[in-house]
């Protein structure tokens, strides 16, 4: 019998039933002795367009189900070195996003106090900016990987600071990232003017455009940003509109000639070997996922993300 948690396995409960937590782990009340914390922030308020991500949280925790402890491809075995749980949602104010990013604050200040690493069921991306907020206040300016096919960097939108296309916007602002090392990978689309994905160059940013990622493999790029991010502490934000529509239809924002699936393992698994303080994934929209495959490959991101955390050995090359 293991020392920690571990998730429902699918011959003891069928898949689809037991608990409807992420992978079917333990809940818990709240960080208290966890390493990693599952959070979910049940918020779709910050949208520009199409609304539905605070459903999101729901539906990847039930497309989950199907995920077991072992990761075949990288030899990872989370659930042998870390006290993983679900500690459920963070109650928002559906009806005022201004609140409600003071009480995403206010949550992982008190989930990083207790020492837990959180990975973030979103929900749109607004949330990463009070993240943000909270791991400088335990870590002070992190590294980012920030995947996506938008730079969520607009100073306004409707004349409002805090949106989901402005995150990254605020969290420089604030001073919570280390402008030398931060990385834009995906972004893609149509602009308002040929500048649009040059703010955060001009702030010493990586940004690598969509473009710049087809037919290739990213491992090398990976291995690029290691080697630029180093020991610093860093936090990944994977938005999953980063990804081709063909493979993630179920979001608000959706622009074609994304990322494959393989591209966004290679980052995420590329990410291994990082002091990685925190992850999230945003922007799945269950009512544009009638299949659920959009929410199921965002719980398989998210597991991905928790197998490269530090204290899980690598057994094989990713
Ligand atoms: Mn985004
Ligand atoms: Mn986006």
């Amino acid at each position: 019998m293991s020392r920690f948690n571990q998730p429902l396995g699918g011959n003891e409960m069928p898949r689809f039933g037991g608990p409807a937590t992420m992978m079917r782990l333990p809940s818990a009340p709240d960080a208290t002795g966890l390493d990693v914390a599952f959070v979910g922030i049940p918020m779709d308020i910050g949208t520009s367009n199409r609304p539905g991500s605070r459903l999101g949280p729901r539906q990847i925790r039930d497309e989950s189900r199907m995920l077991r402890p072992y990761n075949m491809a990288t030899g990872a075995a989370p659930f042998e070195h870390l006290q993983v749980a679900d500690i459920g949602d963070v109650p928002i104010n559906t009806f005022d996003l201004k609140k409600s990013v003071d009480i995403i604050t206010a949550f992982y200040d008190d989930v990083l106090e207790k020492g837990a690493l959180p990975l973030t069921l979103g929900g749109d991306h607004t949330l990463t900016w009070p993240i943000l907020r909270a791991m400088k206040k335990r870590h002070g300016p992190v590294a980012l990987i920030h995947v996506d096919a938008h730079a969520d960097i607009n100073d306004t939108m409707f004349g409002e600071k805090v949106a989901h296309g402005c995150p990254f916007r605020r969290a420089w602002e604030d001073g919570c990232l280390l402008n030398d090392r931060v990385f834009q990978i995906g972004l893609r689309g149509t602009g308002y003017s040929p500048e649009d994905f040059d703010w955060g160059r001009q702030r010493g940013w990586t940004v690598v455009q969509a473009e710049e990622c087809w037919h290739r493999s990213l491992k090398p790029l990976m291995a690029e940003v290691r080697a630029k991010i180093g020991d610093a502490p860093v936090y990944l934000s994977y938005d999953i509109d980063s990804l081709d529509p063909a493979f993630a239809p179920g979001t608000g924002t959706v622009e074609p000639g994304g990322l494959t699936i393989w591209q966004g393992l290679e980052i995420v698994r590329g990410a291994a070997g990082l002091n990685l303080v925190g992850g999230d994934l945003v922007e799945v929209s269950p009512p544009y996922d009638p299949s659920g495959n959009t929410a199921l490959i965002g719980a398989n991101l998210l597991y991905e993300m928790l197998c490269v955390l530090p204290g899980v050995p690598q057994g094989r090359a990713g």
